[in-house]
């Protein structure tokens, strides 16, 4: 029986975007590249990939090489070549942007990446076994890499996870026309065959108490991202669909994402994008974000806001929500009050303030929260020293508990978080802890 042609066009409705380069369009885009000395690119890469040795190594059709060096600064190079903003990073740099189109680094780095996990490559092998053990606490990008820097080195790792499924944000929050699931289940498999135990199901703070690590390991590393959707705190909130729950659902399941006709997404970083993209996508006619600042305050990368713009999503700044309406259970209107810009906030972002007697409706039937993330609790769990209630590391992403590191989300206090950064907090800290480990003896 073939699927119902509506039912088929939802199903791919959210598809990986960009198409794969054919191994002729790869050559040709890698011949283009100056092969800069001292290259820009790689400068701006945060892992510091030799972006023109892995291109170089495209353009004389060696694949395996050039994941190689791709994956010797990265571990996690086929969920970077998808997810990161490279025109702020490494495009954004390519000595040929003013004049000329800039090396699409990105699908280049996707193309040799897809090589290696089509072939099945395994790359590296672990040093000869020490008898140190590490255990990591999440598994999402800086957990793996971690994990994986630390197993090439010969050290015992576990990983343990809380939920069903490795890769944290990569599988469960990042929309999937930028990243399928499957790419970064395929990266958690590989760092497996690096000899890394990858415990699911398990948590600290529930079947796992720091206590017992530090009993049973030499380190510690913590990368457990950040919480779930602070709530906005107004009447009527119950009726309000959790941002991150929302991506979650279109990935593992978009057929039975309940999208409405017109859906108002609050917010204005990545996940209101994700959410508003999904939405339009799965089929709502009418998809507005509103946001209590201006397109200049947005997080959002300026690609995306554009992205989403072509999309058909409307925005409604300087628009604050105050009030649900839902008459049976459903969705009528959001109520909101228009702000004005004053003097800057903690954030450094001029404050939005009410104007008084501003009160107006936005007619909905769905209404989505994607307003960030929670700092995360387990610090204060642990007992460790937070900053801005981030969990506070010195610069060798030691935590104020001797023997226990952390890194990703979960430590940036200051700068965006990024896929990117979280791999090279976990290959740092790796280094850190190898140096720790053997200092020890
Ligand atoms: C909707 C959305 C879209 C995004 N899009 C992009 C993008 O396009 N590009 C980009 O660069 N970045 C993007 N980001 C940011 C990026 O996903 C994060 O910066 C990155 O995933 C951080 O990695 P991490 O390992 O620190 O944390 P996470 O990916 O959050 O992983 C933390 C892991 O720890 C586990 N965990 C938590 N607590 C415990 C516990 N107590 N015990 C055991 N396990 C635990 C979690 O289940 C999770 O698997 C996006 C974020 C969101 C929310
Ligand atoms: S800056 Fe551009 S041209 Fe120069 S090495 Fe990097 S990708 Fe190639």
């Amino acid at each position: 029986m073939t699927d119902h042609p509506q039912e088929t066009s939802r199903a791919h409705a959210l598809d990986e975007l960009l198409p794969p380069l054919s191994r002729n369009e790869a050559a040709v885009e890698a011949a283009r590249c100056l092969m800069c000395f001292d290259a820009p690119c790689t400068h701006a890469c945060p892992t510091h990939i030799d972006i023109p040795k892995f291109i170089k190594k495209i353009a004389t059709g060696n694949l395996r090489g050039s994941a190689r060096t791709i994956l010797e600064s990265n571990l996690l190079g086929a969920t970077c070549s998808r997810v990161c903003p490279v025109q702020e990073l490494c495009e954004g740099a390519c000595v040929l942007t003013s004049e000329h189109k800039p090396i699409a680094i990105g699908r280049l780095q996707r193309h040799a990446m897809d090589f290696a996990y089509g072939k099945g490559l395994n790359l590296f092998q672990p040093a000869k076994a020490t008898d140190k053990k590490v255990a990591i606490i999440g598994a999402g990008p800086a957990g793996l890499s971690c994990a994986g820097e630390l197993a090439k080195l010969g050290h015992a790792v576990t990983l343990f996870e809380k939920r069903t499924l490795a890769g944290g944000l990569s599988t469960y929050g990042i929309i999937g026309l930028r990243e399928p699931m499957e790419v970064a289940l395929a990266e958690a498999a590989m760092i497996e065959k690096l000899g890394v135990k990858i415990e699911a199901g398990k948590k600290l703070g529930a079947e796992i108490t720091l206590a017992d690590l530090q009993a049973n390991f030499d380190a510690v590393f913590l990368s457990v991202g950040l919480g779930a959707t602070p709530s906005l705190g107004i009447p009527g909130e119950e009726h309000i669909l959790d941002g991150l729950e929302y991506v979650e659902q279109s990935k593992l399941d978009a057929a039975n994402l309940a999208i409405g006709r017109n859906v108002l997404v609050i917010g204005a970083g990545n996940t209101a994008i994700d959410c508003a993209t999904i939405a339009k996508r799965l089929g709502a006619s009418q998809v507005t974000i509103v946001y209590r600042r201006t397109e200049n305050e947005m997080t959002a990368y300026a690609h995306e806001y554009d992205f989403v713009k072509r999309e058909g999503v409307n925005f409604r700044f300087l628009t604050q929500p105050v009030r649900v309406h839902a008459e049976n259970g459903s969705v009528k209107s959001l109520e909101c009050l228009r702000m004005s810009l004053g003097t800057a906030d903690a954030s450094g972002r001029p404050s939005p303030q009410p104007v008084a007697g501003s009160e107006f409706f936005l007619s909905a039937d769905q209404i989505v929260r994607a307003i960030g993330q929670h700092k995360p609790s387990l610090a204060s769990l642990l007992k460790l020293k937070t900053e801005k209630g981030f969990i506070q590391v010195n610069a060798n992403f030691e935590t104020s508990s001797t023997g226990v590191f952390a890194g990703g989300d979960c430590i940036r206090a200051r700068g965006a978080a990024s896929t990117v950064m979280a791999v090279q907090d976990g290959k740092l800290a790796a280094r850190s802890i190898h140096e720790r480990l053997v200092s020890n003896g």
